[in-house]
């Protein structure tokens, strides 16, 4: 190993698709990360909505071991007890039921990718078109970049698989695109990347009508929202609606990389044999890691923490009282905050330097998404470092 210091040994040695990491980081636990000089940093990122127990909670690290130690991987020749009991228990949280299935992949972007072909398999000479929102992100391969609506993103990689339309996010728009010829609609819940932006009320109400009286199948992406970050389940139950897929990754395993697309009723007759697959998809190490996370979600009630504790922090947001606030936007433990400057990356710099990790999705939004296990001492610790660094921002 070299003894260089590790910025110049990440200049010399990772491929050139990311900005320069900010700290170097060398252990966690709970809601707290180390890094090599030994500063403790509050982790409310949570590796972007990723760590839902937290850094090295024993339910997480019991299962990894035991999995390691019992059976890792099989090809898909075969089946596992911890696949099909991951299938069974997500037709059960999704709300799929009976008519529900799942495939299993290895991150966001390849569940969108299974989503995307699902869309197309609804598809016939005179329903082509598929839609997704101006502004939301699906990911970074060629067909997830294709449905994410950042056009500066897509066009270094042009051209795009084709078929899909970028709309505004109102109802209007909806209205005036939604009809046979389009086979599916995908939307996020709530855009996280773009800075955590609520949909308009009624929005996924009227989208789940339109699309139900058209033959669309409403796809809805839940790699960011789910599995109770926004104090239900998923998103979606918050609206009241039930869609036709949900895709799924994130903190579905609490750091382990896992990916599914959930299909619900007609949608689960879409793909035949032979039509999709993966080799690490589905793997018994990776299931048995979601099963005792998501078990522990449920029965540690984590998705009510997500909704108690999200209030409690909106409250601790509003209470530091900056005039740089504008408004705080979200769902449970998914919170942006819209700023009245340009000055997210220098709060985000500034929460860092005051032992808090939070992001800036863009110049003028903040986002935060802790462990779901966060307790009172994490909400007070998040409210005095949030409070110096807008005192450090404001002092400028
Ligand atoms: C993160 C994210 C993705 C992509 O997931 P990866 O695991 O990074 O491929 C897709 N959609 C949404 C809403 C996301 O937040």
């Amino acid at each position: 190993m070299s003894s260089s210091p590790w910025k110049n040994r990440f200049d010399e040695s990772l491929m050139r698709t990311m900005g320069m990491p900010l700290r170097f980081l060398v252990r966690g636990e709970g809601a707290w990360v180390w890094d090599d000089e030994d500063n403790r940093y509050l982790d409310f990122l949570a590796g972007i909505a990723v760590n839902s127990l937290g850094h090295a909670h024993p339910v997480f690290v019991e299962a990894v071991s035991r999995q390691a130690a019992t059976l890792a991987h099989v090809s898909n020749y075969f089946s596992t007890p911890p696949q099909l009991e991951l299938a069974e228990r997500l037709k059960r949280l999704t709300g799929a039921g009976d008519g529900g299935r799942a495939y299993f992949c290895n991150s966001g972007a390849e569940a969108n990718e299974a989503a995307f072909k699902l869309a197309r398999l609804n598809s016939s000479p005179t329903r082509r078109r598929i839609v997704a929102l101006e502004n939301a992100f699906h990911g970074r391969t060629m067909g997830a970049l294709a449905l994410t609506g950042k056009p500066a993103m897509r066009e270094p990689f042009d051209p795009m698989p084709g078929g899909v339309e970028h709309i505004p996010s109102t109802i209007e728009a909806l209205e005036a695109t939604i009809d046979d010829s389009v086979s599916a609609l995908f939307l996020e819940p709530v855009k996280g990347e773009a800075g955590v932006i609520d949909l308009p009320p009624g929005y996924l109400k009227r989208a789940r009508e339109l699309t139900e009286q058209h033959g669309v199948l409403l796809i809805i992406d839940e790699i960011q929202t789910g599995v109770g970050r926004t104090g239900a389940w998923f998103a979606y139950m918050n609206a009241g609606v039930v869609p036709d897929a949900v895709t799924i990754a994130k903190g579905m395993a609490g750091g382990f990389p896992i990916g599914s697309l959930v299909t619900f009723g007609w949608a689960s007759d879409l793909f035949r044999r032979g039509q999709h697959g993966s080799t690490f998809g589905g793997n018994p190490l990776a299931t048995a890691t979601a099963n005792a996370v998501l078990n522990h979600i449920e029965e540690a009630g984590l998705v009510e923490n997500a909704l108690v504790r999200g209030e409690q922090l909106r409250a601790v947001i509003r209470e530091i009282d900056s005039p740089l606030v504008e408004e705080v936007r979200g769902q449970g433990l998914l919170i942006g905050v819209g700023l009245r400057e340009p000055v997210a990356q220098q709060l985000s710099d500034a929460a860092l330097a005051s032992g808090l990790i939070i992001n800036a999705p863009n110049d003028s939004s903040l986002r935060i998404a802790p462990p779901l296990i966060i307790g009172d001492d994490e909400v007070r610790e998040f409210g005095n470092r949030l409070r110096k660094a807008f005192a450090l921002v404001e002092a400028l």
